[in-house]
């Protein structure tokens, strides 16, 4: 969601007169899109904004000052906070007014001084800023903002507000304006996608965003994220039907634990989810199923953890997203009994890691000495000779490239390998006919 928020934010600013660069050395105006989902992030925020005094800014610049904004879930929480902190700061905006940049930009230049606004929710879904996006070949599409979950150690839902639904006609004008442009690859995007609709139609209608912009006619369709209390049959199923639904699914469990699933508020148990993974893999054997994970949730036990860890095991991941519990003021974790030591936990994660990595290998082993349609993305940045792609279920896919073959003609094009090689991360072969 971020990356598409950069995106329009890029959009916005070139709109504006605005180009971009490549270095922060170089740029007149700085606008960091942040995150406060775990306080890694958080820290960095604030390290980064600081060290900006020290860079100066370029020669003829027709600035005083280079201007610097803090956009998405820190501007939204912090607020006022951010300027008095970091008086160096110009602009503060939040996640529910992405499309006042320009005219805090404006009054800035206008005027200097410190710009800030941030507001409680928005109206409507913010549908028609520009975008200015990253591949000419894939988009992502928003089709909710914001979530009604609150899974008990999760700041979203307090920076990005209640979950509001885009119109089906929306989506599909979108989605078509896509595909006629040539974008091959669709990423739906939402806090909960499983859950679209509900705000707007009196129930869930995520099965028939999937049909519609499956008619579009694009040649990829991906979605994140999808919580597992809301998966329904009918959506499994659709990985049987539509052509253009990739045989990947990313299905965070948090936790194998059902008394740490419980504490967290995820609503389903372990059982839920192994049986969705039953029917997913009913549906498509082939399927790729990937993850997410908390370690060391507050009063996690080891019994707890190998809950967690024979969960992995059993289902068999291509990719796991592991992560540290981190606690963030304002959620009902965060006041938790918390006493398991740092070390036990980075022990957890440690043996967790390790697990995934063969996982995903084993995974991965599938695919050898098939042939598979990978869509291009561009060379690959340690040799220009080798071609950077992904494959269905989003591996990354190498192959050298074909003589007399540009990479430029290749790249956003969907083409045959033969896969002779599979590692932990990524795929090797032979571009078919070449
Ligand atoms: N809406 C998505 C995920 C949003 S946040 C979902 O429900 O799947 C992405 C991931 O960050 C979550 O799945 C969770 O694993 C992790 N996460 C969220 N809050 C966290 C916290 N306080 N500490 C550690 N990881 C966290
Ligand atoms: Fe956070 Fe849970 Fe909402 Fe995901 S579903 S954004 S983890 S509250």
């Amino acid at each position: 969601m971020n990356k598409h928020d950069s995106e329009r934010i890029a959009g916005m600013l070139e709109a504006l007169g605005a180009y971009s660069v490549e270095t922060i050395e170089d740029a007149d105006i700085v606008v960091f899109m942040t995150c406060c989902v775990r306080e890694a992030a958080d820290t960095r925020l604030y390290g980064q904004v600081a060290s900006m005094k020290n860079i100066p800014l370029r020669d003829n610049t027709p600035l005083k000052k280079r201007i610097i904004a803090v956009g998405g879930c820190i501007g939204q929480r912090d607020g006022d906070k951010l300027v008095e902190e970091l008086p160096h700061l110009d602009i503060v905006f939040g996640t529910h007014n992405l499309a006042s940049l320009p005219q805090l930009l404006t009054e800035t230049l206008e005027q200097g001084g410190h710009h800030v606004e941030v507001k409680d929710s928005s109206q409507s879904f913010p549908t028609d800023l520009p975008t200015n996006r990253e591949h000419d070949w894939a988009a992502w599409l928003p089709i909710t903002i914001g979530c009604n979950n609150f899974c008990t150690y999760c700041i979203v839902p307090y920076v990005r507000g209640r979950e509001k639904s885009r119109t089906l006609e929306d989506i599909a004008e979108e989605a078509q304006r896509y595909v006629d442009a040539g974008v091959k690859e669709i990423t739906l995007l939402g806090q909960n996608v499983n859950s679209y609709g509900r705000d707007l139609y009196g129930e869930p209608r995520f099965a028939d965003v999937l049909r519609t912009v499956n008619d579009t006619g694009i040649a990829r369709l991906r979605f994140a994220t999808s919580h597992p209390k809301d998966l329904t049959d009918e959506v499994i199923s659709l990985f049987g039907e539509l052509s253009s639904l990739m045989p990947a699914l990313h299905l965070p469990v948090q936790s194998g634990s059902n008394r740490i699933l419980d504490a967290m508020n995820r609503r389903y148990t372990k059982e839920h989810y192994l049986e969705l993974v039953r029917k997913l893999r009913e549906v498509n054997p082939d399927i790729a199923l990937s993850t997410d994970i908390i370690v060391g949730f507050p009063g996690e036990t080891e019994e707890d953890f190998m809950e967690t860890y024979n969960l992995v095991k059993e289902v068999g991941y291509t990719q796991v997203f592991t992560f540290i519990y981190s606690k963030r003021e304002g959620t009902p974790a965060a006041t938790m009994e918390d006493d398991t030591p740092r070390e036990v936990i980075q022990e957890r994660f440690d043996r967790l890691v390790e697990l995934v990595q063969e996982q995903a290998y084993q995974a991965n082993q599938a695919d050898l000495n098939k042939t598979i349609d990978v869509l291009v993305e561009g060379a690959s940045k340690r040799d220009e000779k080798l071609i950077c792609a992904k494959s269905p279920k989003n591996v990354t896919v190498h192959a050298p490239l074909p003589e007399g073959v540009s990479i430029d003609e290749l790249v956003g094009t969907i083409i045959p390998v033969h896969v002779d090689e599979a590692k932990t991360w990524y795929l090797s072969g032979q571009v078919v006919g070449s």
